[in-house]
């Protein structure tokens, strides 16, 4: 196996100098190969399906920013529209016609949201959105499930997964217990653990935020039945069914998962994909849940650059893009392949894996354990999935770092591409199961 160093001395240098001013090193934990051990790389460029490192390697990139370069890196309409709107200004700290553009589009794509408030990432969504449940509903209770990341609001860092997952932190230092003492956590998929606590809480529960499809324990489905109960038990007792589609909005379809689904929650959380690459998240939903947002309404909610002018370009031109031009046919078609090919270059190997996908997240899991929740999730032999992921890394394909996320497939890539990272997981396998 091989680490970033001494094979990557300029990523290990440019390491070893950020640590210096930068906890960790790096600005989000997930960047940090906790999951793998040896050092990030630094990354100089990117462009199409690739990403360079700082050493001048060049590596297939299934991480895309973690899920916004759905078209892949640099996409020339992108590109272009940024460069128009920044010519106009940076900020203004007032209204501007991108945002009801984008807004628009965000409406147009997903039935169930009528109206949306953009912020400047999932985090903030996913925050907002608990608040508005709770402040529609007059109630505190909030339901999530185990494995599960809604980014680092407070209140749902509880058995979140990412990188909380990968670096053992399932209840963070400085979250107060008071902050968490109205946050419920069941089992994804547990349709009767659901059933249990609406018969005790009933009319308690002001939300239920999930993943509708998760990334964030390596790709896990939801169960029809599951999804049909969330509903059911949500609408019956008076709770938000609130979808945090940062990750699969816009990625499973134009529609997100609710819309390759065919589900209707009451809010929906954005990140990634509409920003295009910038900082931009939101939330949305049912017009009378919206209009209690302030200045509509009394829940409170701001911020300085949300709905930025050059972010809101970014995710014009992408949303145009996805829907002129929809990459999810072809996403959908190269993902199956990436899977029909790993899983029979593990057969060959004799590594014993699951592979989990839905449209162009996917996740392969070294156990040989259905994986349906964060339990099973936690039977991967993490020890090699990290000797996988350098193998796969040293010939040039970049995957998530850790067991516990989804890699993205992104429409830059050619059917030869996709190709050469069958064949560099066959030889990655074979090397696994001889180490
Ligand atoms: N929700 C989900 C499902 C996510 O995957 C993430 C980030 N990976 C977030 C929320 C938080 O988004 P951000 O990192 O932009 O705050």
């Amino acid at each position: 196996m091989s680490k970033t160093t001494p094979d990557r001395p300029k990523s290990a240098a440019a390491f070893e100098r950020a640590k210096r001013v930068i906890p960790g090193g790096v600005n989000s934990p997930a960047r940090a190969f906790g999951g793998v051990g040896g050092s990030p790389l630094f990354i100089a460029r990117a462009e199409g399906p690739f990403l360079y490192d700082a050493d001048g390697r060049r590596y297939l990139d299934f991480i895309g920013s973690w899920g916004p370069m759905i078209l892949g890196h640099c996409h020339p309409a992108v590109v272009e529209a940024v460069f128009a709107a920044v010519r106009n200004g940076s900020s203004y700290g007032a209204p501007c016609e991108p945002e009801t553009q984008l807004a628009e589009r965000v409406v147009e794509a997903v039935p169930s949201v009528e109206m949306v408030r953009f912020v400047s990432s999932g985090t903030e969504a996913t925050m907002s959105a608990i608040r508005l449940a709770r402040g529609f509903t007059g109630r505190d209770l909030i339901v999530k499930f185990a494995g599960c990341y809604h980014g680092h609001v407070d209140s749902l860092l509880v058995s979140a997964g990412s990188s909380a997952l990968t670096h053992g932190v399932p209840n963070s230092p400085g979250v107060p217990g008071g902050c968490t003492q109205d946050t419920v956590v069941l089992r994804y998929n547990d349709t009767a653990a659901l059933a249990d606590l609406f018969a005790a809480k009933r009319d308690a529960v002001a939300g239920v935020i999930l993943e509708p499809v998760v990334g964030n324990m390596g790709l896990v489905p939801p169960s029809d039945e599951f999804r049909r109960t969330l509903r059911a038990l949500t609408q019956k007792h008076g709770a938000l069914l609130i979808y945090d589609e940062v990750m699969t909005g816009f990625r499973l379809g134009y529609g997100g998962a609710q819309g390759l689904l065919g589900d209707t929650p009451d809010v929906t959380c954005f990140g990634k994909i509409i920003g295009g690459g910038y900082p931009v998240g939101a939330y949305g939903g049912r017009a009378d849940v919206m209009r209690k947002i302030m200045p509509a309404g009394p829940v409170f909610q701001a911020g300085t650059l949300s709905g930025n002018p050059v972010a809101m370009a970014a995710g014009i031109a992408t949303l145009h893009e996805l829907k002129t031009n929809p990459p999810y046919a072809r996403l959908e078609q190269q993902s199956e392949r990436i899977g029909s090919g790993l899983l029979a270059a593990a057969r060959a190997a004799g590594v014993p894996v699951q592979f989990n996908r839905v449209g162009s997240m996917w996740t392969l899991f070294f156990t040989p354990t259905p994986v349906t929740d964060l339990d099973t999730a936690k039977t991967s032999d993490t020890a090699r999935f990290g000797r996988f992921f350098w193998e796969m890394m040293d010939r040039g394909v970049y995957l998530p770092c850790s067991q516990y996320e989804a890699a993205f497939t992104c429409g830059a890539m050619t059917d030869a591409h996709i190709a050469e990272t069958i064949a560099a997981a066959g030889e990655s396998l074979q090397a696994v199961a001889r180490s």
